[in-house]
């Protein structure tokens, strides 16, 4: 049982730190952002995580797991700190290490003892050796710690699942006794057999760009090939059905559709692409991924636009505006693309997402927010879904269609059969496969 501190309690840090109390340890999460921290203590966990209340609620009622802004007394109390912060991309395209370097002094400041500083944000190959030098020079005391570096690989949506049963634990060390720290810290996962992947710190930084830059590679891959299926009459969702049977393969991340958002592929396939640069590589698929992705958001608004032949004064419904399912994290959700060219050309749009209004009415304007899909999608043009929430999956469509003005979908996630949308009388446009107008 060690004692924590974790600096950062966004996504990451926040089920982090619930799950490393749920494992007996004694854990302070501390973050700069008042508010936050303010209604954490409340035990009200500040974004929309399915099952995190209950974990946060419990470690905090067994006095496992508090909230604090003070970072300083965090790190003096904690053994491990476990360093969760944001690192977005700046405007460059690189990653914004600024507030993992304002964490690297605070240690070096309050550094009072021996401390293991552990590296879950997604940073470039070499941060750790930054976060070693700043540490170092900050620090009046001489005391030894050492830097480790373990990504993390939770998704927004599963995130406590994720970490509680992780694909795999990356630990990148460059010492035994640090080592061994982390090994007690996973004990629980180790003992149900989760692999560990024990390597170099800088090893361990490329494996979390790597995968993500994979991941969004697949994405953009199964993209194209919609593209072409559009083209040509094929339909994707087969294409990429039987694709996935192949064990080489496999058939996660090969939906097309609108293609990836969120806080971490843009981010962190952009993030890579400028190391390569500064390394004087030409990171050409990575590149392409980017540029497909880019593209597919702008190949959605074409497929509303030719759905609707023109949408200048139509009136459009908006639905699902996270982006993806089970999070109401709307960073770089191909939402707000979609929105601001359909606007831009001129629409009037009636927005709805099961749980991410409030955060959508900080970032859309001069759009209606709606309270339900039935509110939003009546009196309209068409309507588009954009995110595929389950919500969505077994909506009464009837209902649906009795209350537009005129009954077409474009469903830019593939969520319904197209066969079906034809018998229930809708004009339907999805992604890849033919519309029920061919
Ligand atoms: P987030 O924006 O939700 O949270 C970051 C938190 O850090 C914020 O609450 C912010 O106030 C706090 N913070 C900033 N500076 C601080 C400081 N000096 N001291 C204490 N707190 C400070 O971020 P997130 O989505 O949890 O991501 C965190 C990191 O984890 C990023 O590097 C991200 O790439 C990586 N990551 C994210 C996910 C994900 O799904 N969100 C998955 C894997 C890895």
């Amino acid at each position: 049982m060690y004692n924590i501190c974790v600096a950062g309690t966004g996504y990451v840090g926040l089920v982090t730190g619930a799950c490393l109390a749920d494992f007996g340890n004694n854990v302070v999460c501390v973050d700069i952002d008042e508010s936050k921290i303010e209604r954490l203590k409340q035990s009200e966990v500040p974004f929309y995580e399915p099952g995190l209340q209950e974990i946060v609620k419990r470690n905090v009622e067994r006095r496992r797991l508090s909230f604090s802004t003070d970072v300083g007394k965090g790190i003096e109390e904690s053994t491990v700190i476990f360093v969760a912060v944001g690192t977005p991309m700046s405007p460059e395209g690189e990653a914004d290490l600024s507030y993992v370097e304002m964490v690297a002094r605070s240690v070096g400041e309050h550094l009072n003892g021996y401390k293991v500083v552990v590296l879950k944000s997604t940073v470039p190959a070499g941060t750790s050796d930054l976060v070693e030098k700043i540490i170092g020079e900050t620090s009046t005391t001489g005391h030894d710690f050492d830097v480790v570096s373990n990504p993390e690989f939770l998704r927004e949506g599963s995130a406590v699942e994720d970490f509680m049963q992780p694909d795999r634990i990356v630990l990148g060390a460059s010492s035994e006794r640090a080592l061994k720290v982390m090994r007690e810290i996973y004990r629980p996962l180790i003992l149900q057999d989760i692999p560990v992947v024990e390597t170099d710190v800088k090893t361990s930084e490329m494996i979390k760009y790597a995968s993500n830059a994979f991941l969004a590679t697949k994405i953009s891959f199964i993209n194209e090939i919609a593209n072409i299926c559009e083209r040509i009459g094929a339909d994707v969702s087969v294409v990429a059905r039987a694709m996935g049977l192949d064990q080489r393969i496999g058939p996660r991340f090969l939906r097309a559709g609108a293609g990836y958002g969120g806080s971490c592929f843009p981010k962190d396939t952009r993030a890579l692409v400028k190391t390569a640069e500064s390394l004087g590589y030409d990171l050409k698929i990575v590149k392409a991924a980017i540029q497909v992705n880019d593209q597919q958001r702008l190949h959605m608004i074409e497929l509303i636009e030719k759905a609707l032949e023109s949408v200048a004064g139509k009136t459009i419904a908006v639905l699902g505006l996270a982006f993806k399912p089970d999070t109401d994290d709307l960073r770089e959700a191909p939402s707000l693309d979609i929105a601001s060219g359909l606007l831009a050309r001129g629409a009037k749009l009636k927005v709805y997402d099961p749980v991410a209004m409030e955060q959508a009415r900080a970032m859309l304007e001069d759009v209606t927010f709606c309270g339900d899909v039935f509110d939003a999608v009546r009196d309209t043009d068409g309507a588009v879904f954009v995110t595929e929430w389950n919500e969505f999956r077994d909506l009464d469509l009837d209902k649906v269609k009795d209350l537009m003005k005129s009954p077409t979908i474009i469903d830019c996630r593939n969520i319904y059969e197209p066969a079906r949308m034809k018998e229930l009388g809708f004009r339907y446009f999805s992604v890849g496969r033919p519309s029920t107008e061919e």
